[in-house]
Formats: C-alpha cells, structure tokens, sequence
C-alpha cells in the first residue's frame, strides 16, 4: 500500500544548517542506494533497478509508490526539499530512510537525470529532465502511478570523479552490494535488478528467512543461527553465521539499525567479539542482523551518505549486539557442516583427568571398533580409528566424524583448567626435587610479568640467581613434559601471540598451558585413549572448536557420502 502523498517543501535555512554535510553521490552504486531509499520511503510494494555500463551509462529506478505530487516535480530536484521531515525536532525522530532533500539535486548536478512521477487522482503526471543542475524539459505525461527515475551519463560533468572509480565489475558488484542490503532490510518489497539487458537479481515479496535464502543463498542461510534477543528497550534480532561461514573479509556481515543498512565499528567490534575462540584472528564471521531501538536514541545525520549512525548510549547497544550472539553462536551446536538438531542439549563441564599419555610406539593394529556412548553435546560414536596420527575416525548417527586430536585434548585440558581455576584449585604438581631452569634474560623478563599467573595454573616458580628460575610444580596436565620445555615453550608462545586474539594474561596462559600438554599430530593412541579422548571431549562446555577457532570435529554427512557415490 503505498503512503499517501506528502508534499514537499523546502526546509527552513535553520534545519537545513545542521544537515550533516558532505558529498552524497560517491559512485554509481550510492545513486543505487538513494533512488532505492527514495522508493522504499514511498512505500513502494515492487522496485525495479535497471542499470547499463556499470551504472555509469545508465541507471533506471521504477516504483508503484506513492508518486510526486505534479506540483512538486520541479521541488524535488531542488536542495533541502523534502517531504519528510519539517523541523528540527522531526529531525530527532527520523523513520524514512531520506530526510535532508540532497539527494535527488546532487545527483542531478553530475549528470542527466529524468524524472516521471504520477499520483493517483490528478489527471496527468509530470516529466522533468535536468542536465548537470539545468532544467531542460518539464512537461506532463500520461504514466501509471509512481516514480521513474533515470540518470544516464553519471560524472559526465565531474571526470576526476570518474578516475577514482574502481573497474567496471568493481563497481557492479557495489549496486549488487547496495540493493542487497536494502533487500535485506526491506523483505516485503519485491526487487528486481537488470543489467545491460538481464535480470541478475528477482527478489519476490518475502517474509525475513526467506529474503536471506534469497539474498545470501540457501547454503549459507542454512549455516546461520537465528538471533532474537531484545533488553532495556533493545531488539537485536536476525541471523549469526555459523563459525565456517566466516571470511577473510568483511562481505558477508549486513547490519542495520532501525531498517536503515548502517556500517558502524563498534558495534561490529561487538558482533565480531561474540565469536571470540570460535573464529580465527584473521576470519570475519557472517551475520545479518536488525538492531531497533527507539528513533529518539539514535542519531542519523551524522554521515553525508547516512551510513553511520550515532547513538545516546552506544555501549548499552554494543552489549546487547554481543549477548544477543554469543547466546545463538552458545545455544548452537558447531560442528561444521552437520545439521546438528536433536544431538542432545550441552551437558555439565566435566572435569576429566588428562589422558595417560604414555604413548604406545607402535600404531594400534586392526581392532573391533570402539563404541563411544552419547554424552553432554556428542552423539554416540563408533570409532574406527587413527588417521595419518593425527585425526580420529569415528561413525556417527549420520555419516563420518573426523575428529583432530591435538584440537581436541586441547579443547579438554583447556576447560579442565578452567574448571580447576574457578573452583579455587591450583592444580599442580610438585616436583621433587624442584627443577632449575636457565633462562635468557629476556625470557626471564617476561616470565616475571606472569609469575602470578603461572601459579594460578599450578606452575610455581622462584628467583635462583641471575639467569635461572627454580620451578616447585607444574600444572599437573603438563607434568609428563620436562620442566625447561614447558617454560620455554609457553613463553614463546606468550612472546609470540598476537595480543588482539586472546583476552588477558591468564588467558593466554591457560591456552598456552593447554596447547603445550595436549597430544600432537603424529602421536600414536591406542583405541582406549582415542575413546577417553572422545568421551572426555563430549563432556566439555564447547566441544566442537579448539579455542584458536579451529574446528574440533568435522562432520562429513551420511547424505555427502551418498552423493559421492551417486546413490542420489
Ligand atoms: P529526501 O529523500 O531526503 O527527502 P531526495 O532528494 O532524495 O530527498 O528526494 C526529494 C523528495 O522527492 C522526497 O522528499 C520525496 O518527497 C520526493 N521523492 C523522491 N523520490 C521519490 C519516489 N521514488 N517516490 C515518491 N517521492 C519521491
Ligand atoms: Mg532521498
């Protein structure tokens, strides 16, 4: 139903004044974003973008919204014409996408623009066409309800501008970019986008989940967790990734606040922290999320482009970004690529004692497989076997795990830790007699900075002279490594983390610690240690990733392997 017709007027010098100024129209794609917006605001029910050349030949946005008033065709290319907000005030509680009258005049102003509008009831629509800011011919039309807007020979006017535009393909896939966002935003409303004569995107009026089938596929809709968590007049709601849908850019994360596609750092920064030890440092994860709070609470006119928004309190909206994920990334079960529904609800954090680790020299010859019950999150398992000594082999319920052991005893010795910690326990074991470790002088440094630390795990260490430490106990997971092993190592490893990718000191420690103890690659188990370390591993809070992001577990399903032999 398109909005009735607002007319327009030009805004007060006053209002005008504290318009957040600044180029509006950067690239084809942001003339894209404003006639899209500029559609959406008129309650358009389907929108048809066509665009020739990379947008810089042609660019056609049609509409079956609310049209232009006649009278106000030559008003609209005009600056700070609008006819949507009128005073200051309005300017606080801004729910259209457009409100300071800039758009359609700047864009005006580097090219030819034609604009058709009709509405119902008056006897004819009005045709306008303006070159580089001149009106050229304004005439009536007969045409159907709604808006057509055409620019043709964008920055015909402005070639500097042209030359920092990037290539042709580069440029499409930023109005691909733009108009899925708004797509995403706006599911109600049907798109369509042509390009140089075919249509390349057909998005039917849809309700939420099916516009990101439509969007961002149906594979990657399935990988991604619903989020829908609302606090202190907050609502975050829409869809987190699951951990390997991540990317090493930014191109699959879609925010918006208040409907409007927004790019804001913090609260990326939020969203991105919530998958903490699920991701590594360097993988972005995908998300499409909605923030609403009330128009009153945010700030739209910061940005010339309004794709920035500011808001009264932007770490209570962060805090809620961050919970509203952590809890769906939590609530999931993430073992990649398994449809992981039914498997059990997250079982209490036990804490297992390590595995002996006397390592048998000899692989474990063909044996019976082991049956590993179901516990906490993991189904029950028929383990099958060691690969390359590096990885588990295991049947499940529904086709193969593959289980990496060094990433999973990690994953065990680490919430075993923790565990230990929380409960106020330093687990460690006494050496006697206590070992001297001899350090150079920057290890011993960097030793000092977490000597604490080191005592909180277990690993109580004394000053011996200039360049030794006397070690007392180590933490008792570690106890099967020679002392002077275990420093060197976990200093190095301190030395050698990127500090972003891990919390605090003792954090580091603790995945340090972790890491150092577990098994390695190319450790022989016998078929009792590969099924304590699965059961150990089913009792752990997060079973399915190692806490450097890497997965645990891979599943491959029993539907994969059909396909695989064309059983389907
Ligand atoms: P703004 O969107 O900030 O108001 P614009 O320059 O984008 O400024 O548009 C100016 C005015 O022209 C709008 O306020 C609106 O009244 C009218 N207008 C522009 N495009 C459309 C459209 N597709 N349908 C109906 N009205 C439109
Ligand atoms: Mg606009």
């Amino acid at each position: 139903m398109p909005a009735s017709v607002d007319r327009i007027r030009i805004l007060d010098p006053s209002v005008a004044d504290r318009i957040a100024a600044g180029e509006v129209v950067e690239r084809p794609a942001s003339v894209v974003k404003e006639l899209v917006e500029n559609s959406l605001d008129a309650g358009a029910g389907r929108i048809v973008v066509e665009v020739a050349g990379a947008g810089l030949d042609l660019i056609r946005v049609a509409d079956d919204g609310c049209g232009i008033h006649p009278e106000d065709v030559p008003l609209a290319v005009r600056r700070f014409a609008t006819s949507k907000i009128a005073t200051t005030e309005d300017l606080q509680e801004v729910r259209s996408f457009g409100f300071r009258g800039e758009a359609l005049p700047s864009i005006a102003a580097v090219s030819l623009l034609e604009l058709v509008s009709a509405v119902p009831g008056e006897p004819a629509g009005r045709r306008l066409r303006v070159r580089g800011g001149e009106v050229e011919l304004d005439e009536p039309v007969g045409a159907p309800p709604g808006t057509v807007v055409t620019v043709r020979h964008l920055f015909f006017n402005t070639p500097a501008r042209r030359k920092f535009l990037k290539s042709p393909a580069r440029e499409f896939a930023l109005i691909v970019d733009a108009v899925d966002r708004l797509a995403l935003a706006a599911p109600q409303v049907a798109f369509s986008l042509i390009h140089a004569g075919a249509e390349v995107l057909r998005y039917p009026p849809a309700d939420p989940p099916d516009r990101l089938a439509a969007v961002v596929g149906r594979d990657a809709a399935g990988r991604m967790l619903p989020v829908d968590d609302r606090s202190g007049g907050i609502r975050v709601w829409g869809w987190a990734g699951r951990p390997e849908l991540a990317r090493t850019t930014r191109s699959l994360q879609h925010l918006c606040v208040n409907r409007r596609p927004v790019h804001s750092r913090a609260l990326t920064a939020a969203v991105e922290e919530a998958y903490h030890q699920l991701l590594p440092a360097s993988r972005h994860p995908a998300f499409v999320l909605f923030v609403e709070v009330p128009p009153g609470r945010v700030d739209v006119n910061v940005h010339p482009r309004k794709l920035d928004v500011r808001f009264d309190d932007e770490r209570a909206v962060c805090a809620a970004a961050f919970r509203a994920v952590r809890a769906a990334v939590q609530r999931a079960s993430l073992i990649p690529a398994v449809t992981a529904a039914g498997w059990g609800t997250p079982g209490p954090a036990g804490v297992s004692e390590p595995l002996d680790l006397a390592v048998p020299q000899v692989p474990a010859g063909p044996e019976a497989p082991v049956e590993v019950p179901a516990a906490g999150r993991l189904p029950a398992l028929r383990l099958l076997g060691q690969v390359h000594r590096t990885y588990l082999l295991a049947e499940g319920p529904d086709g193969l795990v593959l289980i990496d052991q060094h990433a999973a005893h990690e994953r065990v010795l680490y919430e075993r830790l923790i565990e230990r910690r929380r409960a106020g326990v330093a687990d460690g074991q006494e050496l006697v007699p206590p070992a001297v470790v001899r350090l150079r002088p920057p290890e011993a440094a960097l030793l000092a900075s977490c000597r604490e630390a080191l005592a909180d795990l277990g690993c109580v260490v004394e000053d011996f002279g200039e360049d030794a430490v006397l070690v007392r106990s180590v933490p008792a997971i570690a106890a099967r490594l020679s002392p002077d092993r275990l420093l060197a190592g976990l200093l190095a490893d301190l030395a050698a983390d990127r500090p972003r990718e891990v919390e605090d000191l003792l954090e580091r420690l603790t995945i340090a610690t972790a890491c150092r103890s577990a098994v390695r690659a190319g450790d022989v188990l016998t078929p009792a240690e590969m099924a304590s370390l699965l059961a150990d591993l089913a009792r752990t809070r997060d079973p399915f990733t190692c806490f450097h992001g890497r997965p645990t577990l891979v599943a491959v399903p029993r539907t994969t392997l059909e396909s695989w032999f064309l059983r389907r």
